[in-house]
This record gives structure tokens, C-alpha cells and sequence, in this order.
């Protein structure tokens, strides 16, 4: 599904779930033009979908079905028209196999149909923490714009994935106390810090969920984290989960939304009243299409950059987007999300009003 082309070709993950329907990959696909609009990236916004389980597959029916997959949306992607990306249930090793059919059938090598790719075929350095990354730096700047000092500020972060885990380490290595972390199972909470190398090597190693694990904190369920008091709260799991119900209690100074929707709309509003400073999806977990766009650009030129100089560029965008944003919320007195919104859609309708309409 390609939501719009106004901007450039359109970017978006796949997703392999066994409750995906058109009208989820619709408006996901809109979440990707917004989201590229507010970073500024040149693409539009596309997802694509497959209604699986792929935990129930083999790897070679996994395999089989993304090659089909891959061929029958052979004619709408390619480096210049759609460039696919992993997004819930694929991977590097999926998006591996779709270049490889999409290859094939070209004839020739084409890297830069898909990003997310292991690096020996054409992915970039600094892809996998990258997401997580990017809320670090606007963790920095919403910081700075609240008058907290990141040293020392206490964290709590909701979702210990990809996203989750990679904020957490790289909050805690600039210096926050890391308080609570949770996964599907619930968290763990340590008012005076928790460390983040202990809590990896017991679910990576020992292969536990946060609710067995045993440690130097109290357990607490995935609600009580949601309403601990912190400085930066990073809910980085699922959508809906500050909710009309426990906005009120929410205490958190600054929300940095590492999930897509995190907050509900009636949340939203009550958060605003609360002073509490929301920086939205759209702007604070870019991060990871940013550091794409970085593959893709490098897939083009055949000409690939070291890890420091994809964290200094994603740095810069992050940085500057965040500033562009907080700027118009300031001027025009609305929330960091209206803000991204009227950033964003002013960027789609002045592409849309310089090109027109032909024929
Ligand atoms: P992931 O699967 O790696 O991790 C998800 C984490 O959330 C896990 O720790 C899981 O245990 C936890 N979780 C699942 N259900 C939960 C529940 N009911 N309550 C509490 N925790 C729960 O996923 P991810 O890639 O880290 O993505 C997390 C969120 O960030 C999603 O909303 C995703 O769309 C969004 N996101 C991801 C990226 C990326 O680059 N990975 C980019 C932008 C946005």
C-alpha cells in the first residue's frame, strides 16, 4: 500500500502478523508519510502485509513465502519507485531474501530495494541500535528545553526490544539512572538504578523474562511503570497504553514515545493540561527510518560510511527536527505533536502545490 509519492518514492516496512488487514497497513502507511515529512527525508509513505504467524512456519516455508511475496509486488517497489523495510515478524535475513528475488529477476544486483539488510549485502553500520539512538538525542533536546540535566535524570522505559533495550543502554551510558524497564511479562524497579548490562545478560543469556529475573529490585507490573516518578518515561512496546485512565496518574516530566501510538488522543489532551512534555512517535522514533534512508543512499553510490559517521548524520537530523518542531509548538502555542503534524503536512502540500497536477 503507497500512501503517497509527493515527496519521493515511498518507505515503509512489511509486516508478517497474523492480525494485519488492509485497513492496519493503510494507516500505517500514512504514519510513514507524516513521519518522513517531519524529519525531513525524500520519500512517501507505504507498508506493506501478510496476514501469518511466521513463528509457525519453517524457515524454508518462511523463505517460500517471501519470494512469492516478494514477486508479487515485484512491479511496485525498486529503488526508485518503493523501497521496503523490516517492520513487526521480519527481519534482516527476510528483507535479504526479497533483494535476492527482486535481483534475480532483474537480472542484476539491486541493493537498494530494500533497507534493513545484513550488512554483507549492502545494509548499513548503526542500523540495529538506531531507533533507539534517535531518542536518545531528542532525549537530550527535550532535556535542554525543560531545564533537566540528562546526567542524572531518572528513566523509565516500558518494552525491553529493539527499541526499548538499545534507549535504555544509551541513556544510561550518557549518565540517566535507569529506575525500571518491563517487557511483555513486567518490569523491574530500582529507585536508587538498575544495570542495563544485568538485565541483557538475563534475558539474552539466560533466556528469562523480566518477571523471572532476580536481582537487586522489586518487581512491578507494566501499569505501575507507566505511573513511577521520572524524569523521562520511554514507552517503547505497544500501542494505547496511556490511556484516559491513567494519564491523570502518569508523573513522568517528559514522554518520549518509542512505540507508534503509544498515547491515545483523550491522554493526550489530559498530559497537555499536566504540563507533561510529549514528544510524539512521528518525530521521537524516526530514528530508524532515518538511518534507512542513510542505507539506501549508500546502496546507491556503492559507497558505504563508518558507524561514526551514520551516528553523527542521524544526530544532526534528530537534532534539527527536533528544534524545527519545538519552534512552531512554541510560536504557535500548540503541543510537539500538533506541531509535527503542521510540520509535517505543510511539507506534503507545498510538494504537492510546486508539482501539480499533469496531465
Ligand atoms: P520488539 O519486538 O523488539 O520489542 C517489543 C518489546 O515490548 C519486548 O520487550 C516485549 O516483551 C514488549 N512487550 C510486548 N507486549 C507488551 C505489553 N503488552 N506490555 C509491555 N511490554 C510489551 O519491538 P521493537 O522493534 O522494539 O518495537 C517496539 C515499538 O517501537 C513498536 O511500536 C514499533 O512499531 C515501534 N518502532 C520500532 C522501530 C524499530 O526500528 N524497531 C522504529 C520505529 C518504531
Amino acid at each position: 500500500m503507497q500512501h503517497n509519492l509527493a515527496r519521493g518514492p515511498a518507505k515503509g516496512g512489511i509486516r508478517y502478523h497474523p492480525s494485519t488487514d488492509l485497513d492496519e497497513v493503510k494507516a500505517l502507511a500514512m504514519w510513514m508519510t507524516w513521519k518522513c515529512a517531519v524529519v525531513g527525508i525524500p520519500y512517501g509513505g507505504a507498508k506493506g502485509g501478510v496476514a501469518v504467524d511466521p513463528k509457525r512456519l519453517s524457515e524454508a516455508e518462511l523463505e517460500r513465502l517471501t519470494r512469492r511475496y516478494a514477486s508479487e509486488i515485484q512491479i511496485i517497489i525498486g529503488p526508485e519507485k518503493d523501497i521496503p523495510a523490516p517492520d513487526m515478524g521480519t527481519d534482516a535475513r527476510i528483507m535479504a531474501w526479497i533483494m535476492d528475488t527482486y535481483s534475480m529477476n532483474q537480472g542484476y544486483v539491486v541493493p537498494g530495494v530494500v533497507t534493513g539488510k545484513p550488512i554483507s549485502v549492502g545494509g548499513t553500520r548503526g542500523r540495529v541500535d538506531a531507533t533507539g539512538r534517535g531518542i536518545l538525542y531528542i532525549a537530550q533536546e527535550a532535556c535542554r528545553a525543560r531545564g533537566i540535566s540528562l546526567e542524572g535524570a531518572t528513566v523509565a522505559v516500558q518494552g525491553f526490544g529493539n527499541v526499548g533495550s538499545n534507549a535504555a543502554r544509551l541513556l544510561r551510558s550518557q549518565g540517566c539512572r535507569l529506575v525500571a524497564v518491563s517487557d511483555v511479562s513486567g518490569g523491574v524497579y530500582n529507585p536508587k538504578g538498575l544495570e542495563w548490562h544485568e538485565l541483557q545478560s538475563i534475558i539474552k543469556e539466560q533466556g528469562l523474562s523480566l518477571s523471572q529475573a532476580k536481582g537487586d529490585f522489586d518487581h512491578i507490573s507494566n501499569a505501575e511503570l507507566l505511573e513511577l516518578p521520572v524524569d523521562i518515561l520511554v514507552p517503547a512496546a505497544l500501542e494505547n497504553q496511556i490511556t484516559a485512565r491513567n494519564a491523570p496518574r502518569v508523573r513522568a516530566k517528559i514522554i518520549i514515545e518509542g512505540a507508534n501510538g503509544p498515547t491515545t488522543p483523550e491522554a493526550d489532551l489530559i498530559l497537555h493540561e499536566k504540563n507533561v512534555f510529549v514528544v510524539p512517535d512521528i518525530l521521537a522514533n524516526a530514528g530508524g527510518v532515518v538511518v534507512s534512508y542513510f542505507e539506501w543512499v549508500q546502496d546507491l553510490q556503492s559507497f558505504f560510511w563508518e558507524e561514526e559517521e551514520v551516528n553523527l548524520r542521524l544526530k544532526r537530523i534528530m537534532t534539527r527536527s527536533f528544534d524545527e518542531v519545538y519552534t512552531l509548538a512554541t510560536r504557535e502555542g500548540v503541543s510537539m505533536r500538533e506541531a509535527a503534524y503542521m510540520l509535517a503536512l505543510r511539507r506534503e502540500e507545498e510538494a504537492l502545490r510546486y508539482r501539480g497536477i499533469f496531465p
